[in-house]
């Protein structure tokens, strides 16, 4: 496996930072800056159609909209916001282009937003508290590039938990190796990116070394 060291900018990127987006001003309807790249565009819809042909929402691949996005804050990698919309950094998009070790962190990316969907997280959110100025919390609308009047609700870490063993589950049916998986999260982890108070670092690989060693074992037996 090459090295997971990822840079953009200068900056690591750090992991996947999911939100759900909750408007609350009574201002017109706001949206996350979009950036427009068809060649890469392209990519991450075919890559999106493999993980999403593997799950519940196998007949419904045209409902998804996913976009790219320059998010403000450098590590966020994707977003899910409901009604199967998806937010996707532009700048790993790019990177997955090019070199195979990202192109297995959007993997990672949109098998944890897919399943965010098929979840249907975003329409079990109401009572998450909102998270603004805790200690390793959530996201500023900034973050995303959107206006202070917009706040965000941050699904639960058993949301993000769960998410992440649904993406294991879609990579499974699609032969890809959960070690890759696992070896994203130790990158993160041996680069001191202990997550956020949503995305621990730490429970999301423990949490993806036993269902990827429960699968070895399933498939040895
Ligand atoms: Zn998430």
């Amino acid at each position: 496996m090459q090295e997971l060291i990822l840079r953009m900018r200068g900056s690591h990127i750090r992991g996947l930072i999911i939100l759900y987006l909750l408007v609350t001003s009574c201002s017109a309807r706001v949206s996350i800056p979009t950036v427009s790249d068809d060649p890469v565009e392209l990519l991450v819809r075919r890559e999106a159609a493999q993980i999403v042909a593997v799950s519940e929402d196998k007949e419904r691949f045209s409902d998804y909209q996913i976009f790219l996005s320059d998010f403000p804050r450098k590590d966020i990698l994707g977003m899910s916001i409901g009604n199967r919309r998806i937010y996707i950094s532009h700048e790993l998009a790019k990177l997955a282009s090019r070199r195979a070790s990202h192109l297995w962190l959007l993997r990672q990316t949109l098998a944890h937003e897919i399943a965010h969907e098929t979840a249907g997280h975003a329409l079990q959110n109401g009572s998450t508290v909102f998270n603004r100025g805790a200690f390793g919390g959530g996201i500023t609308s900034f973050d995303v590039g959107l206006p202070w009047n917009v706040r965000f609700r941050n699904y639960s870490t058993d949301k993000e938990l769960e998410a992440d063993l649904r993406g294991l589950g879609y990579w499974e049916k699609l032969g890809w190796d959960c070690r890759i998986w696992v070896r994203i999260l130790q990158n993160f982890e041996n680069q001191n990116y202990a997550g956020d108070v949503f995305h621990p670092t730490d429970q999301r690989l423990q949490q993806a070394q036993r269902a990827c060693l429960a699968g070895e074992k399933e498939r040895v037996i």
